[in-house]
């Protein structure tokens, strides 16, 4: 057998896939398990998609992104930026990929938040750098004085994910001006995770982009909001050095992002979601009263949609696979953080499954 380059024995098996893997038996599981919207792309945007595909819109874009892309972006979310600190990217996975890869050098260390997003600590790793967790139990907030106390002369850079996935939380504007002060004085740069913009139920989406904007790279896209995930359409934009640095790499890696898709997603930004993000919002209610009801110590999410409740007993790992066992899937926090005390739930999904889930754990709540 031909011998793998040593990255590949850095990289660790995404623990969902074994979830998945016990769960292939199951006939028809209640699932709170998926990470992305239970709506179809809307209409109008898949005739988007369509009506450029028809028009040969099929071949390469610049590498930096299509024109009527870049103008919507600029119209929009991107109102400022100047256009060599924008690049459309292959999702916010691409973005990611590029972002880590522009900034560290093997040993260089970032700072990820614990809950994380599966990709944070793998992509470090994949890039021969350290991942240094700063812990957000129990309330998912990260304390700046704690965060600080873990630079070193390595650190470079520092994740931020609100709103988070895996825990919901969101941070508000006072929060991120106490982070963005630390990242000034201690010379940091931030990689801002904003791919859940869109889902944001108590208040408005706060950005470092715009309390830090020569510091960060915010990371954004339309997987989520417009239920894209397969279009693979994203954006990346932050200072110019960077975004210029990340652009060349796509050069030679990923090329561009989709072209019709990008149609797609210029329309997009102009294509109102509320009324999926208002019944996501009683999602989360119809999820959070419920967890709360039945006993379970849970912070209500305030954006995303996912919920990350303390297992009533037992390691995360253990309580999922009696979860399994009762035909609800979930995901345990060890998938997510160097903890197992919690799972993932997510609210993506019919009402009647939320309701299933809650009537499970209800009996789960109790012991096997
Ligand atoms: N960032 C977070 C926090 C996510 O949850 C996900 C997908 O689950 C991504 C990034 C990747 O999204 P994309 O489809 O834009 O690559």
């Amino acid at each position: 057998m031909a011998e793998l380059a040593k990255r590949m024995s850095a990289i660790e098996a995404s623990g969902i896939r074994r979830i998945f893997d016990l769960a292939a038996n199951l006939e028809n599981p209640v699932n709170l398990s998926i990470g992305q919207p239970d709506f179809d792309v809307p209409e109008p945007l898949k005739e988007k998609a369509v009506e450029a595909m028809r028009l040969g819109k099929n071949a390469y874009t610049q590498t930096q992104g299509g024109p009527e892309l870049r103008a919507a972006l600029k119209n929009g979310p991107l109102k400022g930026y100047a256009d060599d600190q924008i690049l459309v990217t292959g999702a916010v996975s691409g973005g990611l990929i590029l972002a880590y890869m522009a900034l560290l050098n093997p040993g260089d260390e970032i700072l990820l938040p614990d809950p994380y997003f599966v990709m944070y600590k793998q992509l470090a790793l994949m890039f021969d750098a350290k991942p240094v967790f700063y812990d957000t139990y129990p309330d998912w907030k990260p304390d700046p004085a704690k965060v600080e106390a873990l630079i070193t002369p390595r650190t470079r850079a520092i994740l931020l994910d609100s709103p988070s996935n895996p825990t919901g939380a969101v941070y508000s504007r006072e929060e991120l001006a106490a982070i963005a002060e630390m990242i000034e004085r201690r010379n940091l740069v931030a990689v801002s995770d904003e791919i859940y913009e869109a889902f944001c139920f108590d208040a408005p989406f706060a950005s470092l982009r715009e309390i830090a904007p020569e510091r960060t790279v915010s990371l954004g896209g339309f997987s989520k909001s417009h239920a894209m995930t397969g279009w693979r359409v994203g954006w990346a934009a932050g200072p110019a050095n960077i975004i210029q640095a990340m652009t060349k790499l796509q050069q030679f890696s990923f090329v561009c992002a989709p072209t019709p898709f990008q149609y797609a997603a210029a329309a997009a930004l102009e294509y109102g979601m509320e009324d999926h993000i208002a019944s996501y919002r009683k999602k989360r209610d119809l999820l959070y009263n419920g967890l709360i009801d039945a006993g379970y110590e849970v912070v209500k999410p305030a954006g995303a949609f996912y919920a990350f409740p303390k297992t009533p007993w037992g390691a995360g790992g253990e309580f999922v696979g009696e979860c399994v066992k009762n035909n609800l899937l979930c995901i345990p926090g060890n998938c997510f953080s160097e903890r197992d005390t919690h799972f993932r739930l997510v609210f993506a999904a019919k009402d009647e499954t939320i309701e299933q889930g809650i009537e499970i754990l209800r009996r789960l709540k109790k012991g096997k």
